[in-house]
């Protein structure tokens, strides 16, 4: 990594912003327009353990990470950056508009009221999110309609996320739980099963991929009544089926894991 220090010369050239998505991990699965930025980028922005995955980077490019919590202020150095002549890269997880990045460069964007800002060459290039990741590797249980929530309650109450967690479980939508639990909150896991419950079988399928992606990638298939929460932690997305989610059984024991694209009572003429 280097320093913080600023350059001498300044740019000479029109600078840029873009907010890229890394995918969840692999290189293979980042898209070609946020290897390009990354390429192209003097200035990488960005939570330490992303901009690791992100690299390597070259001598001439300067690196700077940064705490996860301090998003705004992260946003508001890359349209200085960027305002100034700079190409900026700013990283996110998985795809930088779903709990990521991008929703924080664009409040600070509104908030700045400022011209030179706004005038600024913005573009958010997506990634493949960590559903859509865990979901390819055990078939395809967001096939049918899906939400997805996060469990964290820095920035929303509890009473807000358990709302949700309960319309969801009665619509029957197939749910997708990103920041499932931490250690600062071990109980929330459990108060979130436990209104799934309420309103799904216990045999309902349960995916927990974890790391995927990366090295440590498992992907578990449970059932909500069987879920280990002690399996559960930040680097897991939890999907839990709906009333249709199915699991079938390939060759050599392994599982896939669908929800079918029509309703019983509709037949299977849905394009
Ligand atoms: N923008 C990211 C989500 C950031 S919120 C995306 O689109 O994927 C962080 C949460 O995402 C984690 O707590 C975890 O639930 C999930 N997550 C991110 N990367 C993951 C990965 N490689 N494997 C499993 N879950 C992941």
């Amino acid at each position: 990594m280097q320093s913080d220090e600023p350059r001498s010369a300044s740019p000479t050239h029109q600078g840029w912003l873009r907010v890229i998505g890394l995918g969840p991990g692999d290189p293979a699965l980042l898209a070609p327009a946020a290897r390009a930025a990354l390429s192209e980028a003097e200035d990488i922005i960005g939570y330490r353990t992303y901009i690791q995955l992100a690299g390597p980077f070259r001598d001439d490019q300067r690196v700077q990470d940064s705490d996860n919590r301090v998003e705004l202020e992260r946003a508001r150095h890359a349209f200085q950056l960027a305002a100034a002549g700079h190409r900026v890269v700013i990283v996110s997880s998985g795809d930088p508009g779903v709990f990521a990045m991008a929703t924080a460069v664009i409040e600070a964007l509104e908030q700045a009221k400022d011209p030179a800002w706004s005038a600024v060459d913005l573009q958010i290039i997506p990634g493949i999110s960590a559903a859509q990741a865990a979901a390819a590797r055990i078939g395809a249980p967001l096939g049918h309609d899906f939400c997805t929530l996060s469990l964290s309650d820095n920035l929303k109450p509890w009473t807000v996320i358990a709302r949700r967690l309960q319309l969801a479980a009665e619509a029957d939508l197939v749910i997708a739980l990103y920041n499932p639990s931490s250690h600062a909150r071990p109980h929330q896991f459990n108060e979130a099963l436990a209104v799934l419950s309420a309103h799904r079988k216990p045999e309902t399928p349960v995916i927990l991929g974890q790391s995927i992606g990366r090295a440590e990638e498992q992907v578990i298939l449970t059932t909500l009544a069987e879920i280990d929460p002690k399996q559960v932690d930040m680097r897991t997305v939890v999907i839990i089926g709906s009333s249709q989610t199915r699991i079938i059984e390939a060759a050599e024991g392994r599982h896939w894991v669908y929800t079918p694209r029509w309703y019983p009572e509709t037949g299977k003429n849905e394009d």
